[in-house]
């Protein structure tokens, strides 16, 4: 399956969850599982080479392709959460939104000190999000290898925000 086959099947849903966003769907390719399959494929190439002891997945989209990549990778996954969620002890990084600020938790003990992590979300969009959860597995006693992502709204220009970690976005828009 090409790339481009997926990129179609995601959907773009006008105005949502405010107005001007162009949301970008991705259960149009998690309901159709031989596009799931591919997208998971394709990840797992990315990282199979990388040693990888961890997955770790940022709520809540990219606790779906990142539970099903650390199963494939035969290796643990650790979720990145809202605050609030998470039960035990955490590390709690805020980062800067379009307008205002949000957090995002890692429990303390989610792996030992110096382990491979990737980190996984479905879109990449300023990169508030995906920095946020790097400065947490580092915090955590992490090695950030790569941050993964299905999709990348170039225009936002997030990678600038990541650009000191190695990362790779399936598809552009
Ligand atoms: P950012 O921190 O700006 O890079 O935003 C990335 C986070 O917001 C990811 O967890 C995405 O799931 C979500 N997100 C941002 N923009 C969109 C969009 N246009 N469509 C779908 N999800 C988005």
């Amino acid at each position: 399956m090409q790339l481009e086959e997926i990129r179609s099947a995601i959907r773009d849903v006008p105005d949502f969850p405010q107005k001007g966003i162009l949301f970008k769907d991705i259960t149009t390719i998690l309901n159709q599982p031989e596009y799931f399959k591919n997208v998971i494929n394709l990840l797992y190439d990315k990282v199979c080479d990388n040693n990888v002891d961890y997955v770790a997945g940022i709520e809540s989209r990219g606790f779906i392709f990142g539970s099903v990549l650390a199963d494939r990778l035969n290796c643990g996954f650790v979720p990145i959460r809202k605050p609030g969620k998470l039960p035990a002890a955490v590390h709690q990084v805020e980062y800067q939104l379009e307008y205002g600020a949000d957090k995002l938790e890692i429990h303390r003990d989610a792996f030992p000190e110096g382990k491979n992590v990737v980190i996984i979300d479905d879109l990449l969009a300023t990169g508030g999000t995906a920095a946020a959860a790097a400065e947490l597995v580092e915090k955590a006693g992490g090695k950030v290898i790569k941050l993964l992502f299905i999709i990348e709204l170039a225009f936002l220009k997030g990678r600038q925000k990541i650009s000191k970690y190695d990362f790779h976005s399936l598809i552009e828009f």
